[in-house]
């Protein structure tokens, strides 16, 4: 979840185009080349002093593959470093594959690791969500990975160790296996690109995102457009106090799960909190109307184009070199003795495993024909159109 027009950068991936090309350092080669050169122009002394040590190579891999390598935590004081989407965890805590209401699902990806103060909300919010809302316990999906940092697939943002998603389909009365929890999908919510499904998404999901979203900590959560429209209407089945729905932002993709991002704890060096949300409800205004534009002209696409929504995408990430992470990150890394993963180092099992696993959810679905013919005839998709000439 990133800052960039995401829309842009989904129909890069969709038109298969792919990803700016990677900036090349020089080579070893060609530094080579030039210093020798260098040495030619020059009279050598006859007795060189002693040269300084070799400062040992600078080239690393990319920040993705470097994360994704390490197993554990950093054995560091807990703080979230940096910004959500440009940061690192030190001190990271896993969340226990099971709780009293709680089940850790895709555990393949070892991403269920956060801040102390992330594991503290969501193990409060699956007791309450137990207690006063009938909510039989999380499902809970991607948190960060060990020490945090840009992932090899899915997510911008999830670095810090403050951001956790959540599924909206209920936890099953039974402990799961790990095969399961490789293999079992999440439900979605949308009956069709725009609109949810509201035998899907039902007053137990509203009280669920309602209780997530009332803790102080909580800086925002994201849904899909089509739930935020849906929460903006039934908010209410919930509480008559709605003032949680401003914190409730609309972003893509999040129609099987919703996002929670905390706030950077009170007086953590280096944490970069994101702006406050404005604090109305984003129910007014023409936010909504807006989003259901782009979603309307994404389903279009997707649909004419015969995207298969369920496939993985296929476009290569931006590099990510870790000198765009704050510079305390590389201490992160190394913490413990953790040795680095070097250039020339194949990806460890942990990082191709993390990166083969399964999506936790079904894609946006595509238009039926007939929706794909109203949408472009201007009209509304799921609503008949009028009867043009009555009879009667
Ligand atoms: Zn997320």
């Amino acid at each position: 979840m990133g800052w960039l027009p995401l829309s842009l950068v989904l129909l890069l991936l969709w038109s298969g185009v792919a990803a700016a090309q990677t900036q090349l350092a020089p080579t070893d080669a060609e530094a080579e080349a030039v210093e020798s050169a260098e040495t030619a122009a020059v009279e050598l002394p006859e007795r060189k002093p002693p040269k300084p040590p070799e400062p040992k190579s600078e080239k690393l891999p990319g920040a993705r593959e470097l994360f994704a390598s390490v197993p554990g935590a950093a054995p560091l004081a807990a703080r979230a470093i940096g910004f959500y989407s440009k940061g690192c965890l030190a001190g990271g805590v896993a969340l226990p594959l099971n709780g009293p209401d709680w089940q850790v699902m895709r555990t393949s990806r070892n991403r269920n690791w956060g801040s102390p103060q992330l594991i503290d909300y969501l193990a409060r919010l699956a007791s309450d969500a137990r207690a006063f809302d009938g909510w039989p316990g999380l499902l809970v999906g991607d948190m960060s990975q060990p020490r945090g940092g840009p992932m090899l697939t899915g997510h911008t943002s999830h670095q810090v160790g403050l951001d956790a998603d959540i599924w909206l389909t209920p936890m099953p009365d039974r402990i799961l296996t790990v095969q399961e929890r490789e293999d079992m999908r999440a439900e979605s919510m949308l009956k069709d690109p725009l609109h949810v499904d509201p035998e899907k998404f039902t007053d137990l999901q509203i009280k669920l995102i309602r209780r997530a979203a009332s803790y102080p900590q909580v800086a925002r959560i994201f849904v899909h457009p089509a739930i935020k429209k849906s929460l903006c209407v039934r908010a209410e089945v919930a509480g008559k106090d709605t003032s949680w729905l401003g914190k409730v932002r609309p972003w893509w993709n999040h129609h099987y799960h919703f996002h929670v991002r905390l706030s950077c704890p009170p007086g953590m060096e280096g944490c970069k909190d994101q702006p406050p949300v404005s604090g109305d409800s984003g129910c007014e205004g023409d936010e909504l109307d807006n989003w259901n534009d782009m979603l309307k002209k994404s389903a279009i696409w997707m649909t004419q184009q015969n995207i298969d929504p369920d496939a993985k995408p296929s476009g290569k990430k931006k590099p990510f070199p870790i000198t765009d992470l704050p510079s305390e990150c590389r201490t992160v890394l190394t913490a413990g003795g953790n040795e680095l993963l070097s250039v020339d180092d194949e990806l460890p099992p942990i990082a191709v495993k993390a990166a083969a696993s399964k999506e936790a959810g079904p894609g946006v679905p595509l238009l039926s024909k007939t929706q794909l013919q109203n949408l472009l005839n201007g009209g509304k998709i799921g609503i008949p159109l009028p009867v043009r000439n009555p009879t009667r």
